[in-house]
């Protein structure tokens, strides 16, 4: 048997039928960039999560780069960012011109720890990005306090985590703005580049659609410099029709999920903690034997992966930082021992139990 690590054609083949007329219409109306399907998107996402305003952008990257440019974060600033997260969430603060200040994080949710924010404050601090890392929900409760305590902005990285909940309230609608991907392969996937920011003042989302879209309102009227980062209709079409499946699929997640604790609770991995809110965007095991239980995964078809292979300090882009081995264990070890198993919605249960199977059979439990 072969098992991707997530199987987006399975996906397809099951809402083709809207999608392909989503597509359609698109075309027809020559709605490419703007217009009605962008604003329809934009209010149904908002909606789903619970936000007041919501803005299309082209990519998560970019809609944490301008959520923080439209939160005024410039030279100077420093944005504590967690330690294990992808690239994006701190390139994100070097590209609003800010500077990248790491945290470790939690580990048992794996998200940034607020203690250890507490311990990277500096006079300079400005704000304070959250990620919702594998779609378990940050300490958002923890973060708004210590934001809170000492005025600082709060930022989620909502990218790996839409539709995650704590404390019964959404990630998206706790910072001062939230940010989403929508790459295909994330829980609600476009079919090429896609983005949101989510923000609960209507002037702040106003700056940031500016920013956007060259810093203007009208065709030629250009108030400040921006950038050029729009949702398109296209994308925005398909994820209107995406997004009414979301909760079926979360659902799918993370009763797959359950089964695999379920089914790997005799084995030597230590298995993700589960929390009610969590999406699952990835299921994440860790063991020492990360490497060659890996080779031995593929070598019986079955395509884990790795989330992320090393902690963001310990990075050649991040040499300047000066950070040097052990400063973040936590991240550090998660970067040694992290694996990510196969997991998508339709995934079947025989595709599961082969996967199970696999990793039995490299330690012979079972
Ligand atoms: C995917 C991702 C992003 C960036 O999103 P893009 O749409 O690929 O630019 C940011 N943060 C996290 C945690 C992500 O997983």
């Amino acid at each position: 048997m072969n098992i991707p690590l997530v199987d987006l054609k399975a996906q397809y083949a099951g809402i083709k039928g809207e999608i392909d007329e989503a597509i359609a219409s698109v075309i027809a109306d020559t709605a490419f960039v703007g217009g009605p399907y962008v604003a329809k998107f934009e209010e149904q996402f908002a909606s789903f999560i619970g936000a007041p305003h919501c803005v299309g952008v082209g990519n998560g990257t970019d809609a944490l780069a301008i959520a923080l440019q439209g939160l005024g974060i410039g030279p100077g600033d420093e944005v504590i960012v967690p330690a294990m997260t992808f690239i994006a969430t701190s390139e994100a603060v070097t590209l609003a011109g800010g500077k990248v200040v790491f945290a470790d994080v939690d580990p048992v949710t794996r998200c940034l720890d607020p203690e250890q924010v507490r311990r990277a404050l500096s006079p300079r601090t400005k704000a304070v990005i959250g990620v919702h890392l594998y779609g378990h929900p940050a300490d958002m409760p923890a973060l708004k306090r210590v934001t809170q305590e000492n005025g600082l902005l709060l930022i989620e990285d909502a990218a790996q985590a839409h539709g995650a909940f704590i404390e019964g309230r959404k990630v998206g609608t706790w910072g001062d703005a939230a940010c989403f991907s929508f790459y295909p392969g994330k829980n609600l996937g476009a079919y090429g580049d896609g983005g949101a920011i989510l923000t609960g003042d209507a002037g702040r989302a106003d700056k940031m659609r500016m920013l956007a879209n060259h810093g203007r309102k009208k065709k030629y009227g250009h108030v400040f410099e921006g950038c050029n980062s729009r949702l398109d209709g296209m994308q925005a079409a398909i994820l209107s029709a995406k997004l009414a499946h979301l909760a079926d699929w979360t659902k799918q997640r993370r009763r797959l999920a359950a089964r695999y604790s379920e089914l790997l609770a005799g084995s030597s991995l230590s298995l993700p903690q589960d929390h009610e809110g969590h999406v699952y965007h990835l299921y994440v095991v860790t063991t020492p034997q990360r490497e060659e239980l890996l080779e031995h995964l593929k070598q019986n078809g079955v395509g884990a992966g790795i989330h992320y292979p090393d902690a963001l300090p310990r990075l050649k882009a991040y040499e300047r930082l000066g950070h040097g081995p052990g400063a973040f264990p936590v991240a550090e070890g998660l970067a040694a021992n992290a694996l990510s198993l196969p997991l998508w919605p339709e995934m079947s249960p025989e595709q599961q139990d082969y996967v199970v199977a696999q990793i039995h059979a490299f330690w012979g439990t079972k």
